[in-house]
């Protein structure tokens, strides 16, 4: 069965100094160890530490084979988002990465897929990268839950969705710059308990903001099994019916029909809370999503559905028809 993890991370081994070469911020550059690790570091200060599997893709593939996964689709990691840094420079930056990604999907065309980032901090120039993405053939994007803490309703932000619909870019939310950040450190809580919201803020800003409704054909995954978006839709909706002057007032529609419309991926490390999202979504709006090379991340790709009842149908969906789906790729494509 072709099984393709649509939530994996990649980072080229070899990048400028960022904050050396635009002479500010605090950007992310790699310095390599003898151990064959690297630092992350942020600016001048250690941000985390990275192996080999981060970059290296002849690594991956095999690492992937274990898991009997054959196709990955790549997208940086979060943290080089960089969206607060100048626009030009963050589009320098996208730029380098979107070409380092295209390179490896040229080379490795059945091993691997492409998702970009684009400056969102300046529409006009977002588009310009999209327009770029699109031609040297990279499918979609990857973009943060909040953009310098500002949600994804924000009017300044619909002219790239506009273009990603214009021009068939699939849109995957990633959480980052989790809100509380600094009040909650202890025990992990940012990742533990602030991603998980950042995509139910994300997910309610674009339905509530109605840029959903507007735009029918935008394909938009959410990581992490939507966040907490899919638990609370309860409390979402019954929010919307019982405040309207405060929820319902961008958009008249509740926001359960939208459940189905998104695609999400399945990272839960539970199957009770996997079925849950698949009787929500349906199979078919359920992506097989690691997290590699990250702890947090479901590192077996998917064992736990394999190891489940769950139909071989149900298996299929989300292992691979899902992802062909969002994605708008032809399965021959793999064989
Ligand atoms: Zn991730």
């Amino acid at each position: 069965m072709l099984k393709i993890d649509m939530h994996s991370h990649i980072i080229p081994k070899i990048m400028p100094n960022w904050t050396s070469k635009f002479g500010y911020g605090k950007f992310i550059h790699l310095e390599h160890n003898t151990d064959g690790t690297a630092d992350m570091m942020q600016g001048g200060q250690f941000f985390r530490k990275i192996e080999e599997n981060c970059w290296d893709e002849k690594v991956r593939i095999p690492e992937y084979e274990k898991f009997n996964t054959q196709v990955q689709v790549v997208c940086t990691i979060p943290v080089m988002f960089s969206y607060w840094a100048k626009s030009q420079d963050c589009t320098e930056l996208s730029e380098f990465l979107n070409d380092h990604i295209a390179d490896l999907v040229l080379r490795f065309p059945k091993n691997y897929i492409g998702l970009g980032t684009v400056p969102m901090q300046d529409a006009e120039a977002a588009i310009r990268e999209l327009e770029r993405i699109k031609s040297i053939g990279l499918v979609g994007i990857q973009i943060g839950s909040n953009i310098n803490d500002e949600n994804l309703s924000e009017d300044k932000f619909f002219p790239i969705f506009q273009a990603c619909e214009r021009l068939g870019l699939a849109v995957m939310i990633h959480p980052w710059q989790m809100m509380g950040f600094d009040n909650m450190k202890k025990y992990w809580l940012p990742w533990l308990v602030g991603m998980p919201a950042e995509t139910s803020r994300a997910a309610c800003s674009l339905i509530f903001g109605g840029v959903l409704e507007r735009l029918p054909e935008l394909r938009v995954c959410f990581s992490h099994a939507g966040g907490s978006f899919l638990p609370t839709l309860g409390r979402v909706e019954h929010g919307f019916n019982c405040r309207p002057d405060l929820v319902a007032v961008d958009n008249k529609r509740n926001p359960r029909e939208y459940v189905g419309k998104f695609w999400v991926d399945c990272i839960t490390h539970d199957i009770d809370a996997l079925n849950y999202i698949l009787k929500m979504q349906g199979s078919k709006r359920v992506c097989l999503g690691s997290d590699y090379p990250f702890p947090l991340g479901d590192l077996e790709i998917g064992k736990f559905i394999e190891e489940s009842s769950l139909s071989q149908e149900v298996k299929e969906d989300i292992f691979c028809h899902s992802t062909l789906e969002w994605l708008k790729l032809d399965k021959s494509r793999f064989s």
